[in-house]
């Protein structure tokens, strides 16, 4: 994994190895400047001394998990690329969604023991391209990382993938007929149209996590067309023992799963658009950082990772984005980056009915620590005898538990305890390589 590199005026520099950074700060040439993601700062170096070759952020958002990727750039062919760093940002949109929830059925319980009031309910409006705030969190935080990252190292352009499927790419799939063929890109945007279309099971059986055949409704023998509202997904089970039958007389005998398919066949895909918006909000706060912004579709994205052979992670994904014939050093540990939030603006907290159950302390520092604080703690005697280094939980007692890599450490003094690095709103931890150094060695 790199080492990210500022000079002294805390402009970025080309990042470099984790031996070139040891050296450096060894002699006394560099200081730590951040813990997570790592960066030292060179002591006696100007930006304008060295010489900047072209690097890119790469994204694959998710919903639950969005993949972040610095590659550098070969000199001649852009499309050659060495992975610099692997990160996977974790968001916590599931559970804004679940406190605005219980925040709202709150109110209501408290607004109801008012006297009676008549209703208000139609005096709001939204403005336009307003996101529900569980959504708006992942085009944040992940707009976070990437000013983080553009101000740690030279980053010269982003590549996101902003589409499931490349609509234009199929030749708009459901109007005009597809050739589809294993083994070209084509190939791959239709199947993630198909498998979004299906919700990734059989249609014939409902097996799911299984490996799915594209399958055709009216058999191609029986002079059915490649059109995709006549595809469908199926097992291999179901593909073999359909075989060659229409499909009124496979399923002769379960009437219901007939009807569902036939229906389910013909309307294209009307919420591709709803699915992508977060997306394509993101695009546009991507563009508005002036850099140049490039965009690609999953089914890319999937068709690069299988030709090179890389196994499927977040992180790794975000590396396949977009045109790319080559990845290097791609297997590193992946730092995760998980939205923590910053606390409670609450002070109260409340049981199941909404009346208060006990307070929290009205100061946020404990002893100059805070909750989230990354911190490392050297205990010399007693049973927690060690050293710890993660996430600290802060207690108004002084008796603080520490998130370590392995698992939470309780009771831990403040006095034994060193700042690392503020808390910035995230948790960290680092994931092991993707492939296990023996297995490649073997292999
Ligand atoms: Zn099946």
């Amino acid at each position: 994994m790199a080492v990210l590199v500022l000079d002294k005026r805390k402009k970025p520099l080309m990042p470099c190895s984790e031996k070139r950074a040891r050296l450096l700060l060894e002699r006394g040439r560099a200081v730590v400047h951040r813990m997570r993601p790592f960066t030292i700062r060179l002591k006696d170096r100007t930006v304008e001394e060295s010489v900047l070759q072209p690097i890119q952020i790469k994204i694959d958002p998710g919903s639950k998990t969005t993949g972040v990727t610095v590659i550098r750039e070969d000199d001649t062919d852009p499309e050659q690329q060495q992975v610099l760093m692997l990160m996977e940002i974790e968001h916590r949109g599931q559970q804004i969604k679940d406190t605005l929830i219980q925040r709202r059925a709150f109110r209501r319980r408290r607004r109801g023991q008012l006297r009676h009031r008549a209703p208000r309910f139609h005096n709001r409006t939204r403005p336009r391209g307003w996101l529900a705030p569980s959504l708006q969190h992942r085009v944040d935080t992940t707009m976070t990382w990437v000013n983080r990252l553009c101000r740690l190292a030279p980053v010269t352009g982003i590549t996101m993938e902003r589409v499931r499927f490349d609509m234009q790419a199929m030749d708009n799939p459901e109007i005009s007929g597809v050739e589809y063929q294993q083994g070209t890109l084509h190939g791959y945007e239709v199947q993630e149209y198909l498998l979004e279309k299906w919700q990734r099971c059989c249609a014939y059986c409902g097996a799911r996590k299984v490996p799915l055949e594209i399958d055709h409704i009216h058999p191609k023998s029986r002079g059915g067309s490649d059109r995709v509202s006549n595809l469908t997904l199926a097992c291999r089970g179901c593909n073999q023992a359909k075989g060659n039958q229409p499909v009124d007389v496979f399923l002769a005998d379960d009437p219901k799963r007939l009807q569902r398919i036939k229906a389910q066949a013909k309307p294209p895909l009307k919420d591709a658009a709803a699915v992508n918006s977060t997306r394509w909000a993101l695009f546009r706060q991507l563009q508005a950082t002036g850099l140049p912004v490039i965009t690609s579709s999953g089914g890319r994205t999937k068709y690069n990772r299988q030709r090179l052979g890389i196994p499927k992670t977040h992180a790794l994904d975000a590396a396949c984005v977009g045109p790319v014939t080559a990845v290097t050093h791609w297997n590193v540990p992946t730092l995760t980056v998980r939205a923590m939030g910053r606390g409670s603006y609450q002070r109260t907290r409340l049981n199941r009915f909404g009346f208060p159950r006990g307070y929290l302390m009205r100061q946020k520092q404990v002893k100059g620590f805070q909750t989230g604080d990354l911190v490392q703690a050297n205990v010399p005697t007693g049973k927690k005898a060690g050293t710890y280094q993660g996430r600290v939980a802060i207690r108004a007692t002084g008796s603080f538990n520490i998130q370590t890599q392995e698992g939470v450490v309780q009771g831990i003094s403040h006095r034994h305890c060193r700042l690392l690095q503020r808390a910035d709103g995230y948790g960290y931890a680092f994931q092991p390589k993707p492939i296990k150094e023996d297995a490649t060695r073997a292999a």
